[in-house]
């Protein structure tokens, strides 16, 4: 067995294995530890680089006291990511800045620690990718490679409307991953409107069935969390005036 990361420690091993007064056992153990440890965080690091993710979020950092309308038990079963062995996909509906995009990486950081192969795309470069691909004649191949992924995380879609052939692109590849590896989808549109988004009812409608036959929704509603930042630091004025005739309202401010 060749060791890559206990060369380096080995001499600090041996000099606290001398303090503690270990045995041989115990020393082998501390030095399977380091090396294991070492491979683990290169593995980490190779999967989180492949993954490509705009900016790594974690689950802790989620102020969840902010966005109280995701269920703790919703977020527990998310979290145990059981639902990517189970080959199902998770989507994230709500306005903008609700923390939609954090959520959905920070289960791709904990799927990529876990040891699952995970891919981060937005819609607009996941349709460009399909698009050049089937312009290049190797739409088979690219989608394929967009299978493997045991987590691929489609973020934003609905915010451009797409063409019926684009449509039927992203039909293809959830046939594809059907019962075989998870999608988390990100939108800021309501299921009801995904007729208008893919431009063909019978489409959204056949698009909806694949993708929510194994599925948890997750609809996350409230304030953005950019404008309460913003409110902080003093940019903004606190929410809307309230005056007598215009009541507070809990709803989510335009941006
Ligand atoms: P969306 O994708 O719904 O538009 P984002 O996930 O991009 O929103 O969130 C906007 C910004 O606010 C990001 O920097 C994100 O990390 C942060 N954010 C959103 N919600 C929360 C929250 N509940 N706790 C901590 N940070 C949050
Ligand atoms: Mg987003």
């Amino acid at each position: 067995m060749h060791f890559e990361y206990l060369p380096d420690r080995l001499d600090g091993i041996l000099e606290e294995a001398g303090k503690r007064d270990l045995d041989d056992q115990s020393i082998l153990s501390e030095e399977l530890k380091i090396e294991w440890e070492g491979r683990y965080q290169k593995g980490v690091s190779f999967r989180l680089a492949l993954s490509r993710f705009p900016v790594v979020k974690t689950l802790e950092t989620f102020d969840l006291s902010f966005q109280p309308s995701i269920a703790p038990r919703t977020i527990r079963e998310l979290s145990g990511l059981s639902f990517i062995d189970r080959a199902e996909n998770v989507i994230f509906l709500g306005p903008s800045g609700v923390g939609k995009t954090h959520r959905a990486i920070s289960l791709g950081v904990k799927a990529v620690e876990a040891g699952y192969r995970v891919l981060f795309l937005s819609f607009e470069d996941f349709l460009g990718k399909l698009r050049k691909a089937h312009v290049e004649k190797k739409l088979e191949k690219t989608l394929t490679v967009l299978t493997l992924p045991k987590l691929l995380i489609l973020d934003e879609i609905g915010y451009l409307p797409l063409s019926r052939d684009e449509a039927s692109l992203f039909f293809r590849l959830l046939c594809r991953r059907y019962e075989k590896a998870s999608l988390i989808l990100t939108s800021n549109k309501s299921f009801l409107d995904w007729g208008e988004v893919f431009g063909d009812q019978t489409l959204a409608t056949a698009i909806l069935n694949r993708l929510l036959h194994y599925a948890t929704t997750v609809n996350i509603k409230g304030e953005s969390f950019r404008l309460k930042e913003r409110r902080r630091s003093g940019l903004m004025e606190s929410k809307t005036p309230v005056t007598k005739e215009d009541p507070p309202k809990d709803d989510e401010t335009s941006e």
